[in-house]
């Protein structure tokens, strides 16, 4: 995309608009909050991210400029510092910014940085939350969060990998994870499970454990791969499964083969059972 390229010439407002991040949710048009419906109706400037969903997008006003800034693994269209960028420029010209994030802005978004950006500049903002990727994969799939026979602690983690030096590592406090009677919920963690299983068992998890991949949680070709942390990294390939999807560990999940095919009767669900 050329944006970066282009001189971008805005004036300078006597004061600096609003910049609004609001939470796209993760898909489904309908699950979006009607604060951000209402704030997307009345948009004139658009940025957004590659999980925003094309439904989503397509309730933006066609006279409103909408911004694609990328963000898919290892393709970021615009860098994040060149989207802040954007983003003070615009409202220091005095166009208020929606900035559309996939899911909540607060959940692994990098909405954090952008506001701290946005406060350091002295813009003013709001945040919109979203319903995230875990709760509406929860929710479209049958894998309720909590439940008290199987988990009173709740944990959401990345799976992203970090650079160190020259090694790509998967850097998380595996003891706790491996922990029984817990739901882990692992976001970006596609490219990463075989080693987040592997080490989840190392760490004294049963293989047994209920585990499973939720690909484009809500939306209509939403996927479910039902298996354990032993199979299914293997199961992963087989059903070819790809991002967005989130992994969801945990006795809950063995509640997906009763209440997933009940909640949306449209979406396919594979399991090894
Ligand atoms: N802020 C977002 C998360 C951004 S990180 C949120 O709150 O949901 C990106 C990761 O979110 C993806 O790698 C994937 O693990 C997860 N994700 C986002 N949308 C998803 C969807 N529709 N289905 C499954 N996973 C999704």
């Amino acid at each position: 995309m050329s944006l970066l390229n282009e001189p971008l010439q805005f004036g300078v407002a006597a004061r600096p608009a609003r910049v609004t991040l609001a939470g796209a949710g993760p898909g489904d048009p309908e699950l979006l909050t009607v604060k951000a419906a209402n704030a997307l109706r009345a948009a004139s400037v658009v940025l957004y991210d590659h999980l925003v969903s094309k439904a989503v997008i397509d309730l933006v006003p066609s006279t409103a400029s909408r911004l694609y800034v990328g963000k898919e693994a290892g393709n970021h269209t615009l860098s994040q510092e060149s989207i802040i960028e954007l983003m003070i420029r615009l409202a220091r010209a005095g166009r208020p910014v929606l900035r559309l994030k996939g899911g909540d802005p607060y959940v692994f978004g990098r909405g954090g940085e952008e506001v701290q950006a946005l406060a350091a500049h002295g813009i003013p903002f709001e945040v919109i939350p979203g319903i995230s990727a875990a709760q509406g994969a929860a929710a479209y799939a049958g894998i309720p969060l909590t439940h008290r026979d199987h988990a009173r602690t709740l944990v959401f983690v990345t799976g992203h990998l970090r650079s160190e030096g020259a090694e790509r590592v998967v850097d998380l406090d595996w003891p706790m994870l491996a922990r029984p009677h817990q739901t882990v919920v692992i976001y970006m963690g596609v490219g990463t499970l075989p080693v987040i299983c592997s080490q989840l068992m190392a760490h004294g998890a049963s293989p047994e454990t209920p585990a499973a991949l939720v690909e484009r949680a809500t939306l209509p070709d939403q996927r479910t791969v039902a298996g354990t942390l032993q199979t299914l990294p293997t199961l992963a390939l087989v059903h070819d499964v790809r991002p967005p999807a989130i992994i969801m560990i945990g006795g809950v999940v063995s509640l997906h083969e009763q209440l997933g095919a009940i909640n949306v009767p449209g979406t396919v669900s594979l399991s090894d059972g």
